[in-house]
């Protein structure tokens, strides 16, 4: 069996970026350390964190001291300076400069009185970081159905922005209906290329091979997103969180398999993963000798 690897797979720029920050300051950040929901969407790499001594937070209300770590995803701007202005609390801020760039676009479009829409997952942070960043003017849509339904203003002119790991096509489309639907409309394709040459690859290889891994979190919007794009090219697609959800029934007659993995999956989930995927085939060669 052949595996075949995307050529971008795992940890994105952004989130890279983010562990060597916490890495680099773990020893000189004041204690208690606590985060701001989860750095990605991946249960492992919480774990790891939480056992060098980094707690998850859901309610910002109750940190008063230590150290607070913005994850990847970011923070609405008046959150974060609300935190700021909180005496015996430091930040450490590992916002993506990537997501940091949608909400300066947003904030800009709204400073121009533009109507901003935002074609996202309402309830994810990165979503509600850019939201913020309007004020909590903009109005978020998920989907062409959402976008159809919606009235524009006359004369009112508007923006649109995209949640970076959208999918592309889908948000063609949108841009589209949009373009259409609302004359006084400036579109800004915000999807990150991290994002954007992982379903790329994805839709190649999908097309190439006999069946595809993608290897991921199900909390990870990304990862899940290049599930359903492969899906919907190979039926034949499956996704695994870690090593030990792999079935060897999937692979039976299988020459080649794509191998995928959201920019939040680690690397030593991949290869633990690969390493079981490769004893299938060494296991069915000791068989037919
Ligand atoms: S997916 Fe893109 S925007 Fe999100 S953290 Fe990674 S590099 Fe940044």
């Amino acid at each position: 069996m052949k595996l075949i690897f995307a050529k971008e797979i795992g940890f994105c720029f952004g989130v890279r970026r983010a562990l060597k920050m916490i890495e680099n300051n773990l020893s000189k950040m004041k204690k208690p350390i606590k985060m701001y929901g989860p750095l990605v969407h991946n249960e492992e790499v919480t774990e790891r964190l939480r056992k060098k001594g980094i707690k998850i937070v859901n309610d910002l209300e109750k940190i008063k001291e230590g150290t607070l770590i913005i994850s990847a995803h970011g923070l609405p701007q008046k959150i974060k300076n609300k935190l700021i202005r909180r005496r015996g609390l430091d930040l450490l801020d590992t916002t993506c400069p990537i997501v940091a760039r949608v909400q300066k676009t947003a904030e800009l479009l709204e400073r121009e009185s533009r109507q901003v829409l935002i074609f996202g997952d309402i309830n994810h942070q990165e979503v509600l970081g850019i939201k913020g960043a309007t004020k909590e003017k903009a109005i978020v849509f998920c989907s062409k159905e959402e976008l159809l339904k919606f009235k524009p203003k006359k004369n009112k002119r508007y923006g649109l922005v995209v949640q970076t790991t959208q999918n592309f096509e889908k948000f063609k489309e949108i841009g589209k209906i949009a373009k259409k639907k609302i004359p006084q409309i400036e579109i800004f394709n915000t999807v990150c290329s991290a994002s954007f040459k992982r379903q790329a690859e994805i839709r190649k290889l999908a097309k190439k091979v006999d069946a595809v891994l993608i290897i991921g979190s199900t909390t990870s919007a990304n990862t899940k997103r290049l599930y359903q794009i492969s899906s919907k090219i190979n039926p034949r697609t499956f996704f695994v969180k870690t090593a030990k959800d792999l079935k060897r029934e999937w692979f039976e007659n299988i020459k080649n398999v794509g191998i995928g993995a959201g920019a939040s999956t680690p690397d030593w989930i991949i290869n633990k993963v690969v390493k079981k995927l490769k004893t299938y085939d060494s296991k069915k060669k000791n068989k037919e000798n």
